[in-house]
């Protein structure tokens, strides 16, 4: 599906399988390769003469990734990150494994992820790459929600600052689904939250 072959206000949801479907487009196709061009070149012209580890959050940024490296002219390694989310005490907790860590230390850094919202997922990413003691770390994320930040931290290279909205498409998902949509679309009536689900789940494990 092209973002040019969805009609506008009819609810895609195709073969797709999720429970809900897709009901606008917020950034097309073009919009978005234009864009992570851009942001290629800015990163080739940053790190000029430097070697640079690109670090992907998976699974939502490795369509970026992938994308976004082709576009940078730089000797360049990829890494790959995985995030768990878990409730400790009650309290939100959130980890990152950092595979092959080896790759980072004394190098320069610059996370990929696919969206920032409340900031905790990239606050947490910064802290345990922090341990690798790299030589610099950047954060580079296609889309940012800057209005549902909770806690404060660097965005060094943005794609798209969007409202707050779910969005799907370019690698982000909805109950798996939709990652492979070229374009950002936005679903209404969901909302992304981690904390309700875990919730729910232990409620769910205890009874
Ligand atoms: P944060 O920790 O900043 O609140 O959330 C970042 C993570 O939340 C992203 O890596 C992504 O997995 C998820 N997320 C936040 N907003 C959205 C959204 O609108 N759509 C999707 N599919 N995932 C989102």
């Amino acid at each position: 599906m092209r973002s040019d072959d969805f009609k506008q206000g009819s609810l895609f949801i195709s073969d797709n399988g999720a429970s809900k479907g897709v009901s606008r487009v917020l950034l097309t196709e073009q919009q978005v390769n234009a864009r992570v061009q851009e942001l290629g070149q800015t990163l080739t012209r940053d790190y000029s003469n430097r070697e640079v580890v690109f670090l992907a959050v998976l699974k939502g940024a490795l369509y970026f990734l992938t994308d976004l490296i082709r576009n940078v002219d730089l000797p360049l390694t990829v890494g790959v990150t995985s995030i768990e989310r878990s409730l400790v005490d009650g309290e939100y907790n959130i980890s990152s494994t950092i595979r092959d860590h080896s790759m980072i230390k004394g190098k320069h850094v610059v996370i990929v992820e696919d969206i920032v919202d409340t900031g905790h997922t990239i606050a947490a990413l910064i802290k345990s790459v922090e341990e690798q003691s790299p030589t610099s770390i950047k954060v580079c994320t296609l889309l940012d929600k800057v209005s549902k930040r909770e806690v404060e931290v660097p965005v060094d290279y943005l794609g798209f600052e969007i409202p707050p909205l779910f969005v799907v498409g370019y690698g982000l998902d909805y109950e798996e689904y939709y990652r492979n949509l070229p374009f950002i679309g936005v679903i209404e009536d969901a909302s992304w939250d981690p904390v309700s689900e875990l919730r729910a789940k232990s409620q769910k494990s205890n009874s």
